[in-house]
């Protein structure tokens, strides 16, 4: 999609550091971390946030997520969609977020 960050990021017209890559997602640091390791997992289609996108890319979203979440944070790991207005997603590309490496708060801000 045309001025969509995470789609230039996708394609790797923006460049940035490639933590995994596979025919439907990427995933790579999150440029204003908010835990020791902070990664963002997108698909590489654009889909603006989890409720427009298939239950298909959904899945394998999330489980790119935990496969990461298990190899690289044993004591534990938080995956997080912000979703909308109210759930404080500020880029319109579906992303989870992977945060790990301390120890989590809830409830979250
Ligand atoms: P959200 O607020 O849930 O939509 O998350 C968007 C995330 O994208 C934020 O955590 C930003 O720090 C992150 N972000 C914005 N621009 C970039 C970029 N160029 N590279 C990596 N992460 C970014
Ligand atoms: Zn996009």
């Amino acid at each position: 999609m045309i001025d969509c960050l995470f789609c230039k990021i996708a394609t790797h017209a923006i460049p940035v550091k490639a933590v995994y890559e596979d025919d439907l997602t990427l995933v790579f640091p999150d440029i204003n971390p908010q835990a020791p390791m902070h990664l963002l997992v997108i698909p590489k289609q654009h889909f603006a946030d989890a409720t427009q996108a298939p239950a298909e890319l959904l899945g394998h979203v999330l489980k790119v997520a935990a496969n990461l979440g298990e190899r690289e944070l044993a004591k534990g790991f938080r995956i997080v969609a912000n979703t909308g207005q109210d759930g404080g997603q500020t880029v319109h590309h579906l992303h989870l977020h992977l945060l790990g490496g301390r120890r989590m708060t809830w409830p979250p801000g």
